[in-house]
């Protein structure tokens, strides 16, 4: 299949690219690397030895997402493109309605008028908002307490509209738990700008002396050990399940949480990393963090059931495979 990959060239669309390439499948990308760099996509080809065609484009710019469209004939769209920080969307709700927004409606208007019939969103767990744990597919969503959620929601509502009116439209709602992780290679993985906001990055950026002490977000939730507890998911395994999905013919809107369905609490990630790498992670407990909830786990079942797609990398390969990144980071910049 000819693909089109929007936010190929960030953290977990490059990461897809691999794994559709390695499946057989050619990759256009396009991105307009607000939040990335064009040598990922050069990393891509290295690691896959494969070809990838590049567009650098803004995906809200509708006439140059039409030439892209003209000049291939996709089998389908993946839409990672969008800004994703839920503090920052806070402070700046209009960016993050308009880029999230607008570029779903662009390309799901453009996917219409060139026929392109399968559509794969990137939404996330925090539409879950702070329903009961494990959450699952069928669950009415809370409102989020953030514009970056409401983006996710209301994108999905957007697709899930969209797909009432014809049948033949094929949408595919992905909704992550934590992506950590990246690829073994070594060649790339999750970069944050700045200071991170991510627990793994962080903890990698402690590892490596690049900070002084991880700040634990409170140690009086009602969770096992006080800290609160999310559900981690290799990079790769997230970027297997697109493929699938992709592969997928299903009819009509369908959602898919994609998870492990285990929940790990802070403490736990923390004994995880240190056993992996052998290192020692200082850190300090400081007050919660606004808008955090206690726990947010998956139920899984859909996604197995329906696309045969189960995670199958363990704690201990992400907290490794987050620090060989992490490494290899260093040794470029010593260069
Ligand atoms: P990322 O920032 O690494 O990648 C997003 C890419 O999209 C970047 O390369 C950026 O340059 C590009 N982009 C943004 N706006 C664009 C636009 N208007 N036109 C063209 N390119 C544009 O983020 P990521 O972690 O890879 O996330 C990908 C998607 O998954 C996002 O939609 C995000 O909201 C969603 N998601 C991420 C997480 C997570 O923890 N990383 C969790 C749930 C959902
Ligand atoms: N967390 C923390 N210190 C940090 C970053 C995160 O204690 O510097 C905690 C946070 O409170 C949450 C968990 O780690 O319980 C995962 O946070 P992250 O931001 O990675 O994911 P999200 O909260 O978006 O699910």
């Amino acid at each position: 299949m000819e693909i089109l990959v929007t936010g190929g060239a960030g953290y977990i669309g490059s990461h897809t690219c691999i794994a559709l390439l390695e499946a057989g499948h050619s990759v256009v990308v396009v991105d307009d690397l607000r939040n990335s760099r064009a040598e990922i996509i050069e990393k891509v080809e290295r690691i896959t030895k494969k070809k990838i065609q590049f567009y650098l484009i803004d995906v809200t710019n509708e006439v140059a997402v039409n030439e892209v469209f003209s000049n291939h004939s996709f089998d389908g769209v993946i839409h990672f493109a969008g800004l994703k920080a839920v503090g920052e969307s806070v402070n700046q709700p209009l960016d993050y309605y308009y880029n999230n927004i607008v570029s779903t409606m662009i390309l799901a208007k453009v996917c219409k008028k060139y026929g392109v019939k399968k559509f794969v969103f990137s939404s996330s767990a925090t539409v879950y908002g702070e329903n009961k744990v494990p959450f699952i597919e069928t669950m009415e969503l809370l409102p989020t307490t953030n514009p970056y959620g409401e983006t996710k929601v209301m994108s999905e509502r957007i697709l899930a509209d969209l797909a009432r009116i014809d049948e033949s439209f094929s949408v595919v709602v992905l909704r992550y738990f934590n992506p950590v992780g990246a690829h073994t290679s070594g060649l790339i993985g999750e970069l944050p700008n700045g200071i991170p906001n991510n627990l793994m990055p962080y903890i990698a950026q402690v590892a490596d002396k690049e900070l002084d002490n991880l700040k634990i977000y409170g140690n009086d939730y009602p969770t096992i050990d006080g800290t609160g507890v999310r559900d981690y998911i290799h990079i790769m395994d997230l970027a297997e399940g697109h493929v699938l999905a992709m592969e997928k013919v299903v009819e009509g809107a369908n959602i898919y949480n994609l998870g492990t369905g285990i929940g790990t609490s802070v403490l736990q990630l923390i004994g995880a990393f240190e056993k992996a790498t052998g290192l020692k992670i200082p850190y300090i407990y400081v007050k919660r963090r606004p808008g955090d909830i206690a726990e947010c786990y998956a139920n899984v079942n859909k996604a197995k059931e329906e696309l045969n797609w189960v995670a199958k990398r363990s704690l201990i390969e992400m907290c490794r495979d987050t620090w060989r990144f992490q490494i290899s980071q260093n040794k470029k910049s010593d260069l």
